[in-house]
């Protein structure tokens, strides 16, 4: 694979795009699927309540389980939609401790002993579905999980064409649209910043579209500067401000809007104090918005550069850490 070619690539945006979605909706479905197994364990103990705990030493043979996590089974059965569930790789010992001990018993097990791990997609629908604490739409389900294996997690090209992203957020619309969901998230909020995503390309890449259109026009003047970045802003919310920015310098205006990237007010200092010598300044100037648009492009990736090695995408789905991804969208939107 041509891993330059594709960068450059429109279809591996649509790929990135998808991605930080299917994430940012798992996150956002984070009290919404953690308040549902929090209810089944809270109901499970109160009916248990007085009974004595797990000695600690059952292990995966059901048959062989003592007394209390016996009493565990029927309980989770009773709230599963899977009949009947297979017993034999669960820990039953910390059942008792918290909610998220459960939540392995409604979706698939990892196999190393620790509990399930809710803000993967994958098994967030699995809970959604055979945990009787939600009452999501089946058909809403399988399609969020259709959209995450076809064109995510099994999607060994690493892109994405226009229908099928507008396939994926459509799912995920529906997702937050579910009357189940409703409750728990500020609906109006989320489908605004779940557009802004849809409609956010990768900076990196929008740069050097910048640069190769910079680069062919003769003249490298501010204006010039201004015409590569209208050709390229059309979808990107950021570029539209420094296109602003950048017409006002070329009117020579005295009084300059600074507020939007700090960045911008050293540039235009500098281009306010140089007009002798303004070509030079105007590279700089260049210089510095990529800059400004690599740090931003590194909360994105997490990683300037992105580590092929052993790359599958079910990691970049668990590597891109919660806090990054706020940083990510809370840039996107202050932006
Ligand atoms: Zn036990």
């Amino acid at each position: 694979m041509d891993f330059e070619k594709l960068f450059q690539h429109p279809e591996y945006e649509n790929y990135v795009c998808v991605n930080l979605a299917l994430v940012f909706v798992c996150q956002l479905l984070k009290p919404y699927t953690e308040q549902g197994l929090q209810q089944v364990h809270q109901d499970i103990k109160n009916k248990l309540a007085g009974k004595s705990k797990c000695t600690g030493t059952c292990g995966n043979q059901p048959s062989r389980w003592c007394q209390p996590c016996k009493s565990w089974q029927k309980p989770l059965q009773s709230h599963s939609t899977k009949r009947p569930i297979d017993w034999t790789k669960h820990t039953t010992a910390n059942w008792e401790e918290s909610f998220e001990n459960i939540a392995s018993v409604f979706t698939t097990l990892p196999g190393d002993g620790t509990p399930a791990n809710y803000l993967d997609l994958s098994n967030a629908c699995s809970i959604w579905e055979r945990c009787k604490a939600f009452e999501m739409k089946k058909v809403v389900i399988n399609n969020v999980r259709k959209c995450r294996n076809k064109y995510f997690a099994h999607n060994d090209t690493l892109r994405v064409d226009g229908n099928s992203k507008a396939e994926v957020f459509d799912a995920l619309r529906d997702l937050l649209n579910d009357k189940d969901v409703g409750s728990h998230i500020d609906k109006i909020l989320c489908m605004d910043k779940l557009q802004k995503i849809m409609n956010t390309p990768c900076l990196q890449n929008t740069i050097s579209n910048i640069k190769k259109n910079f680069d062919h026009q003769s003249e490298k003047t501010i204006e010039s500067l201004s015409k590569s970045t209208a050709m390229v802003s059309e979808k990107c919310e950021i570029l539209k401000d420094i296109q602003y920015e950048l017409k006002k310098l070329n009117q020579n205006q005295t009084r300059v809007n600074l507020e939007i990237i700090d960045n911008l007010h050293d540039i235009s200092k500098m281009v306010k104090t140089t007009n002798k010598s303004l070509k030079k300044h105007v590279l700089a100037m260049f210089v510095y918005i990529a800059v400004a648009f690599t740090i931003a492009g590194r909360y994105i990736s997490g990683n300037n550069k992105p580590d092929w090695n052993g790359i599958s995408s079910n990691n970049m789905a668990n590597n891109i850490p919660a806090g990054k991804l706020k940083n990510f969208v809370f840039i996107s939107f202050v932006l």
